[in-house]
C-alpha cells in the first residue's frame, strides 16, 4: 500500500517537471507588456549621452548610443 502511493507520488511529479520543462516561458523574453517599469537608461562610453539599454548597443559592459561609437570605442589597439 505505502509502494503504492510512493509510484503515485513520483508519476506526479515527474508528470509536473515534464509539463514545467517542455511548457514556453510567456512573455519573459519579450519586453514587450511592461508598463510600470521605465527603460533603464545607460551612458555611452563614448560621448556620454544617456540612452534606453533596448535601444544601446552592449559591448561587454559598456554601452553605446550608436554602431560607430562602439566600434571607435572598442577599436584594437588601445591599450
Ligand atoms: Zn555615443
Amino acid at each position: 500500500m505505502f509502494r503504492l502511493l510512493f509510484w503515485i507520488a513520483f508519476i506526479a511529479a515527474a508528470v509536473w517537471l515534464w509539463r514545467r520543462f517542455n511548457r514556453p516561458r510567456p512573455a519573459q523574453s519579450r519586453q514587450a507588456a511592461r508598463h510600470d517599469e521605465p527603460a533603464p537608461m545607460v551612458r555611452c562610453a563614448q560621448c556620454g549621452v544617456h540612452v534606453p539599454q533596448d535601444k544601446a548597443l552592449s559591448h561587454g559592459q559598456r554601452w553605446y548610443c550608436c554602431q560607430a561609437h562602439l566600434q571607435q570605442d572598442s577599436s584594437p589597439g588601445e591599450r
